[in-house]
């Protein structure tokens, strides 16, 4: 059939559903009729049932809209619900959701292993026995709310908040643990994010006032990715259809990447750097940019703080843009490529060919970085500040194909009841005054924290999070862990049996995507949606005509859902609202009495999400009804560069403009229905708000930062002590040849198996069928000499122990350097998913711990038919075990990257050993600690942390202030 013949054939599908009034999704090739069934029929889809072929066997569905949990993309899912037997039979894309448009990556379907993996945890359990004995008895929920509830209860009265923690894995709803807690009056959120996004999220904060980027994929012409996004990364699905859109429209795709990943497949430049080299490369070609005067020099004199940066630093100078521009082009004519190609082992040529490129782009220039490069090194912010460097020569900023930031392609809907308060307390184990600049809690280091500052936890959760096997260093989470004088009560609120779980005195299961409510909203292009995740059994039963009032007995066995768990456990912790926190999760219908879900996102929906309304109207629905069928709800395209917007006159009251240009008013900010968090920036002398900036005479929106600018030099880093590193810069890792010991390789740590998450994707067995080992990549050259082909075992030295693993030999890599996925080497002693874990057996003589083991996994015996044809045994290797913390002293991000020996195995070592000394493990952390500049010694303020940076939970003022005495030394 002809290509003719194919498009007449669509367009004939398409013309007969829409003449029947509904919606035509094409497909992503020219000869699907249609991608999707129209939405107009989704409550009751009529398709044959395959497995019946070739006897056409019709089953009747309905379509229920979620979204995936197994990422932070948050991509839309329709669960195909049985309607004869309520069952869902398979998950496929929602193509109304405006991030992932109906594609999902392997992940997202796999969702229907988890809601059926025969291993996975259905009743809340109590540990009975020693913490970690591995012994559980059932507990009714009433009596594991009650008794969690007094505990905090009693901390709260005793004024002892700073004992009361919530640690979190994958947030995966905007802001509604984190206002819990803020309405219980705790500074005790802790999140993973310092082992995961902190040290980028630092890069782009100093240069912007806010965390994350938004690339602008398709309209890009050049396109440049710090790490492999395309397949592997943060942003997977979303960000991967839209940049090979950009590339089908002719962008040139450049990726940074050590390892030849499946992002760097696709690249037309592939750049091998040397890790920790990336800035050296990124500086090269802004040098190219500068001394060729290919940037955009309109730009950078309006928009980025230049005058301070002279003012500052140039005093005796006449603080003009010419001399600013000679200023430039000094400070990176080091940079050349031949320095980029000796630090990175890039050749030249490539280098240059990427700065051509760039400087061919204008500002069509979108760049990503996410963990990578500036997860893996020391002073790898600097990675994500030097990209951003890049897009703000260019003028790349926030305009169809660059760069936008997060907070201007997001949106957070303004709940029903924001916390009444900011908590008085600072918990120094999470916010330490070591580390006064760390973009978020310094999470990895609990353990350590609670010796050196002799501290005590009552009641801390875990939540889809498991550090004994995600963070580094776990065996002294394992001693922190089953020390009761150092954590009261551990409840980990988990779907899924994991290696932190085992150690905890709750086990409290939450639903799996389908299984619950969150709302959420990512920057995935230049627009904002916000995508709803609803519980399928609890929806079905809706549309049934029943009345529900709980998910808990709507999902499988007792699984709950957090949103109802929070809101019940905040009545028992204050059932008379005399502490003054119950009032957060009152209803408004019904006064004096609980908050629903209903309510809660009914009202929201109600209220906060501009058009959303209209739209459930011209539906005739609710917006309530109307999110539970569609899922998803976009709210704007086309924001565009806010900084340029003028600012209202009704909005400059009494206006002043400082002698830095910066606009203050007295006008009351108008409210705002979207609650993304923004850094809060200080008045003017007499009390205005800064409302701008002021540019060529007029007030514009500018940036969130202390100037309204770009802020190419940093006032906070250069007074709270790094004056050195200030500007965007490259300064040497820690894994730099110059750093490493004879014989030692730099371990990258930070890749993912693109099919697996964390362990989230551990109970998946489609997942674990694809990706079930991690394999060493080793170069062909680094391997020779030591004798190793590929299926040797080989044993990898840290500073603070081994393991030992498997050999893959392999042109993939960079010489000098050895890779390992991060994804595998689940184990568990007793309980456990038994599809992905291997078994083993944990020694422990004092500080020398010692995993060894047992058997890996193989086919049992469920009731699901193909648990019993597991035909795989191995299961990986838990090598981050082996890693001690090595916080970086500005993002305070874990630097994942390990000098490390290389070695065959030797006598004795097996498949998967895990040998560590957490006495060495307490050293690499003092020793790390000699890096840290803390508050006491350079805050310009006498305050623990700069007010402007992003926190969550943000406690008042006051608690800002350092004591007199520090708190620990
Ligand atoms: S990218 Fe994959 S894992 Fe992530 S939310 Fe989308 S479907 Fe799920």
């Amino acid at each position: 059939m002809s290509t003719n013949d194919l498009n007449e054939r669509v367009l004939a599908a398409k013309a007969d559903v829409e003449a029947r009034g509904e919606t035509f999704y094409p497909g992503a090739s020219r000869i699907h009729l249609a991608a999707f069934p129209p939405k107009e029929r989704w409550s009751d889809w009529v398709e044959l049932d395959s497995k019946a072929w070739p006897e056409k066997v019709e089953r009747r569905y309905a379509l229920v809209p979620t979204t995936c949990f197994n990422c932070e993309s948050a991509c839309g899912l329709l669960a195909y619900v049985d309607r004869d037997t309520l069952e869902v039979r398979k998950f496929e894309g929602n193509p109304e959701h405006p991030g992932s448009r109906g594609r999902n990556c392997a992940k997202g379907p796999a969702t229907l292993n988890q809601i059926t993996d025969p291993d996975r945890i259905l009743a809340p359990l109590r540990r009975v026995g020693e913490r970690g004995e591995g012994k559980w008895e059932p507990v009714a929920w009433d009596d594991a709310l009650d008794d969690i509830a007094g505990r905090i209860r009693a901390a709260l009265l005793e004024e002892r908040h700073e004992e009361v923690m919530y640690h979190v894995g994958r947030p995966g709803e905007d802001g509604f643990t984190e206002r819990t807690l803020a309405a219980w009056g705790v500074d005790g959120h802790n999140s993973h994010t310092n082992i995961c996004s902190s040290g980028a999220r630092a890069g782009y904060h100093f240069w912007m006032g806010m965390d994350r980027p938004s690339p602008d994929h398709v309209n890009a012409d050049a396109i440049l990715l710090v790490s492999s996004h395309l397949e592997a990364g943060h942003y997977f699905n979303p960000h991967a259809q839209r940049v090979m859109e950009g590339k089908k429209n002719g962008a040139k795709l450049i990726v940074f990447d050590t390892r030849l990943s499946n992002t760097a497949t696709h690249a037309d430049h592939w750049l091998s750097t040397y890790p920790g080299s990336e800035a050296a490369v990124l500086l090269a070609v802004a040098n190219h940019l500068i001394q060729t005067g290919a940037y955009n020099a309109g730009f950078v004199e309006r928009w980025w703080n230049w005058k301070e940066y002279l003012e500052e630093v140039h005093p005796d100078e006449s603080p003009t843009f010419a001399r600013f521009q000679a200023a430039l082009a000094d400070l990176y004519s080091s940079y050349t490529f031949e320095f980029a190609a000796r630090e990175s082992g890039v050749p030249e040529a490539t280098i240059r060919a990427v700065a051509e490129v760039v400087a061919g782009a204008g500002t069509r220039l979108s760049t990503h970085n996410w963990r990578s490069a500036a997860a893996g090194n020391l002073g790898g912010w600097q990675v994500a500040r030097t990209l951003f460097l890049l897009n703000a020569l260019m003028g790349a900023v926030a305009v169809p194909g660059s760069t936008f930031p997060n907070s201007w392609n997001k949106y957070v809907p303004r709940p029903i009841h924001l916390p009444p308060r900011h908590p008085a307390h600072w918990n120094e184990l999470t916010w330490p005054h070591e580390y006064p600049l760390s973009l978020m809690e310094m999470s990895f280091l609990l353990p350590h924290l609670m010796e050196k500052q002799d501290g005590y936890v009552d009641v801390y959760f875990t939540r889809v999070y498991n550090p004994v096997w995600t963070n580094p260093d776990g065996f002294s989470w394992i001693e922190m862990l089953t020390n009761p004088d150092r954590i009261g009560l551990h409840i980990a609120l988990t779907p899924t049996w994991n290696e932190t779980a085992f150690f905890a005195d709750y086990v409290l299961p939450m639903g799996h995507s389908a299984e619950r409510h969150d709302l959420t909203s990512y920057e995935q292009y230049d627009g904002r949606w916000i995508g709803f995740r609803q519980p399928v059994g609890r929806r079905m039963k809706e549309m049934a005509g029943e009345a529900v009032t709980t998910t808990l007995g709507t999902n499988p066995g007792e699984v709950w859902e957090e949103n109802e768990f929070w809101m019940e456990l905040t009545w028992r912790i204050d059932p008379d609202g005399a502490l003054g926190i119950r009032s957060f999760f009152e209803s408004r219908e019904r006064p004096g009495e609980k908050l629903s879900v209903d309510e809660y996102y009914g009202w929201m929906f109600e209220n906060s999400v501009p058009g959303l309304p209209e739209a459930a109207a011209a539906d005739g629905v609710s917006p309530l009804e109307y999110m539970r069928r569609y899922g998803a709800f976009e709210i704007s395209r086309q924001v565009g560069a806010v900084y340029e917007e003028e600012v209202p006159e009704a909005e400059l009251e009494d206006l002043h403009v400082d002698g830095a240009g910066r606009a203050f008013t007295r006008a009351p900010k108008p409210p705002s229905k979207n609650v993304v968090p923004l850094p809060p920036l200080d008045p003017d002398d007499d009390g205005r708000r800064r409302v701008g900036v002021e540019v060529g005479g007029t007030v514009l929106r500018g940036w969130p930062t202390k100037t309204g600018k770009l802020e190419f030099w940093s006032r906070t880093l250069a007074e709270w002590g790094w004056q050195e590193l200030a500007i965007p810069t490259y300064a040497k890792s820690h894994v730099h040849p110059d750093r490493l010991e004879s014989g030692q390789f730099c371990l990258i740590s930070t890749f993912r198996l693109p099919v697996q998450i964390h362990t989230r994707s551990a109970n998946a067995k489609w997942l674990n069928e694809i990706a079930h080992t991690n394999p060493l990549w080793l170069h062909p050259t680094d391997a020779r000499p030591m004798g190793v082909e590929t299926g040797d075992l080989v044993r990898v030295e840290t500073r603070i122990g081994h393991f030992v693993v498997k050999a893959w030999v392999t042109e993939g890599i960079h010489p000098g350097v050895v890779a390992c996925s991060h994804h595998m080497g689940r184990w568990r002693l007793r309980e456990g998913q038994r599809l992905s874990m291997g078994t083993a057996d944990l020694d422990q003589q004092g500080p020398a711990w010692k995993l060894t083991r047992k058997k890996g996994t193989g086919p049992f015996q469920s009731p699901d038919a193909d648990t019993s044809r597991i035909w795989w045994t191995d299961v990986g290797v838990h090598q981050n075990m082996t890693f001690p913390v090595q916080p970086d002293p500005i993002s305070g991000a874990h630097c994942w990257h390990q000098a490390v020996r290389v070695t065959p195995a030797r006598s004795g070592d097996r498949y998967g050993d895990i040998v560590v000394d957490t006495e060495r493990s307490r050293e690499a952390f003092q020793d790390w600690l000699t890096l840290a500049r803390p508050a006491e010694a350079h805050s310009p303020d006498g305050t623990r942390r700069p007010y402007w940076l992003l926190r969550p939970v943000r406690p008042e003022r006051e608690a800002y202030k350092l004591p007199k005495e520090p708190e620990s030394v």
